[in-house]
């Protein structure tokens, strides 16, 4: 695909900006100071790091303007990013594509504006970032040089994130990154008593795959199983790599009962799990579910439940789901 054909591809351009999973996250400052830089470099009382989803603009950073998103349809960023260069709006009233447009006529009544695209290394624009003023004005092209420089750091920024909180070898999120989405479930769970389940999953006799077939495929097993877990999981759920062969999935809105299913599905998909080899290996895994709750208000408590359940099913005897039962809660 040229980069030209990669303007046009908008389901490529919706999973690159997937893959960021940035949207409706809070404000950073990482972002903030980067717009807060285009303020005052381009002299403008307003700038922002702007992403374009299906149906909306969403602004990571968004100094000086008081709305977090808007329509797609009156965004200005959603113009800029049909293009690799940037997209100058000296007057906004005397433009035909933007002079009736609600955010010209109305607040925050931009009168001129400037962006350039955030280009991920893959070649699709996601959004932009912009300067926008209230009264129409030049932009000199040594400052869309500077606008240039700060989306590029901006996607930097958003590429090392995105590198760092995921696993090389099984593209799982890290420890670390899985944890974050965990305190985030405990979050909900806490003020809105919305639930959340936690399965972890051990690869059964792993050490006799690397014994008999050597590390590589060691590997390539480990490789395989989180495939098929990020195949078969939901988009809003969460695949972490915990240790060696050890993963966890963190499947919020679903309780006991719908964790218990949903680890028996992994359980028999793995089992049937062909691995390429002279002769196709095959594994099987165990599972330990926990549901939040009391005494797992803390990722080491939950974690540690689901883990008491795990050590359960290799007890029982393997490629297995256990279920850690919720303490009880006492009457006074
Ligand atoms: P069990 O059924 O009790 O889980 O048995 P097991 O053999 O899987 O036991 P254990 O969990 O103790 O062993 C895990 C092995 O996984 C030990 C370690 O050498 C290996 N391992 C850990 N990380 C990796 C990795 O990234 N690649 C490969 N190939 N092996 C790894
Ligand atoms: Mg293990
Ligand atoms: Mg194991």
């Amino acid at each position: 695909m040229t980069s030209h054909d990669k303007l046009s591809d908008e389901p490529g351009r919706l999973a690159a900006l997937e893959r960021y999973d940035i949207l409706d996250t809070p404000a950073e400052g990482a972002f903030d100071k980067i717009t807060q830089l285009v303020r005052a470099v381009l002299n403008v009382p307003m700038s922002a790091v702007s992403l374009i989803d299906a149906d909306r603009q969403w602004f990571k950073s968004h100094p000086g303007l008081e709305i977090s998103q808007t329509p797609r349809d009156v965004a200005f960023c959603d113009h800029t990013i049909r293009d690799s260069g940037p997209m100058i709006v000296p007057d906004a009233t005397q433009d035909p594509r933007f002079c009736d447009n609600m955010l010209v006529t109305g607040d925050p009544g931009v009168a001129s504006y400037a962006g350039v695209p955030l280009r991920t290394p893959d070649g699709y624009n996601i959004g932009s970032l912009c300067a926008i003023d209230t009264r129409p004005r030049a932009f000199d092209p040594a400052q869309i040089e500077i606008l240039q420089s700060l989306a590029a750091i901006i996607v930097e920024q958003m590429e090392l994130r995105r590198i760092a909180e995921r696993d090389f070898l099984s593209g799982a999120l890290t420890r670390r990154a899985f944890i974050a989405e965990m305190d985030k479930a405990i979050a909900l769970f806490d003020r809105r008593q919305r639930p959340a389940s936690l399965l972890l999953l051990d690869i059964d006799h792993f050490k006799r795959i690397n014994d008999s077939h050597g590390h590589p495929v060691g590997d390539r097993t480990i490789q395989a199983v989180a495939e098929l877990c990020t195949m078969l999981k939901r988009p809003s759920d969460s695949l972490g790599r915990i240790g060696g062969e050890e993963f966890a999935l963190l499947l919020p809105e679903t309780d006991e009962d719908d964790a218990l299913l949903a680890a028996q599905r992994f359980c028999e998909a793995i089992a049937k799990l062909e691995i390429e080899h002279e002769t196709p290996i095959h594994v099987t895994a165990s599972f330990g579910v926990a549901a939040i709750g009391t005494g797992r208000l803390h990722s080491d408590g939950w974690l540690g439940a689901a883990d008491a359940a795990l050590y359960e099913a290799k007890r029982g005897g393997r490629n297995r789901v256990t279920v850690a039962p919720l303490p009880r809660i006492r009457a006074a």
